[in-house]
């Protein structure tokens, strides 16, 4: 389906964690959209010399539900992410939709590894609660979401409670009594041993640049092929953007 100009209107906000947001709109026109596929969010005015700002969110909420929900990591002092902090139900704004092809492409007799950090598991939930998921769900699922903090773990409920799917919160600085994996996800992928199906998995990865290329990294000196790797990358640090 070619990128419409929608109006949304917004029919819920809530905080998920102490940083990371859920908005909840329904679009005029509705839209049909694939699990994984995103959102251009535009914020009138907010650009250099007053020019519209569009900022990029992954669906979060799968293709047949209704409203559409997306999950955001407030930044400090950027446009976009308080532009959707401050609205709330009634309120609207304008969005194009649906973009991108990191979608979930179902293939027969394989395995699938999602490798998240942050907010990046939007695009996973999507996929693992899409119809497309359940009739055809892989061999097997595993499903990996990095953060630094215990309170930053999305969605651990339902995640763990989906039949079927391997599901690790990797917590890299746990403030607490943290009983699950300590350290990041490319740590815990690192230990992953012979017993899993390296060569058999489509892998998809979405989040930061740096954790991407690290994931690259650790699946190049596992064998696996470039074709087997999908990618979406959210954002990458200062460093990255200058090499
Ligand atoms: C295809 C695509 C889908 C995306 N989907 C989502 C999504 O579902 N949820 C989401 O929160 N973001 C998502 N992003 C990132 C989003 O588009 C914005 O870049 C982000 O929300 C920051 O926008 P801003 O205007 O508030 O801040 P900006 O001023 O544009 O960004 C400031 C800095 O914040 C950092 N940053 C950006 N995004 C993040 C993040 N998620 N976590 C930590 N630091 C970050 C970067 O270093 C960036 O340079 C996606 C990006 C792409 C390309």
């Amino acid at each position: 389906m070619a990128a419409q100009d929608l109006q949304c209107e917004v029919v819920g906000f809530r905080e998920l964690t102490p940083t990371v947001f859920e908005v909840t709109f329904n679009t005029t026109p509705g839209i049909t959209f694939e699990s994984g596929q995103f959102i251009s969010i535009i914020v009138a005015g907010a650009g250099p010399h007053g020019r519209d700002l569009r900022r990029a969110y992954s669906i979060a909420s799968a293709p047949h539900i209704r409203p559409i929900e997306l999950c955001v990591k407030l930044v400090d002092g950027g446009p976009g992410t308080n532009f959707l902090y401050q609205l709330r139900p009634g309120d609207r704004f304008r969005g194009m939709a649906p973009y991108g092809d990191f979608t979930y492409e179902p293939k027969q007799g394989r395995h699938v590894c999602f490798i998240a950090t942050g907010t990046g598991i939007a695009p996973f939930r999507s996929m693992i609660l899409s119809e497309t998921f359940r009739k055809s769900p892989p061999v097997s699922s595993t499903c990996l979401l990095g953060v630094s903090e215990e309170s930053e773990v999305l969605y651990d409920s339902e995640m763990s409670t989906i039949p079927g799917l391997r599901w690790v919160p990797a917590v890299s600085r746990p403030k607490g009594d943290w009983k699950g994996f300590r350290g990041r996800v490319t740590d815990y992928l690192r230990s992953m041993g012979s017993d899993f199906p390296w060569l058999e998995t489509d892998y998809y990865l979405c989040g930061s640049g740096a954790m991407i290329d690290e994931v690259k990294q650790i699946l190049s000196e596992r064998g696996v092929m470039k074709d087997a790797i999908h990618q979406e990358v959210y954002f990458k640090s200062p460093k990255e953007k200058q090499s």
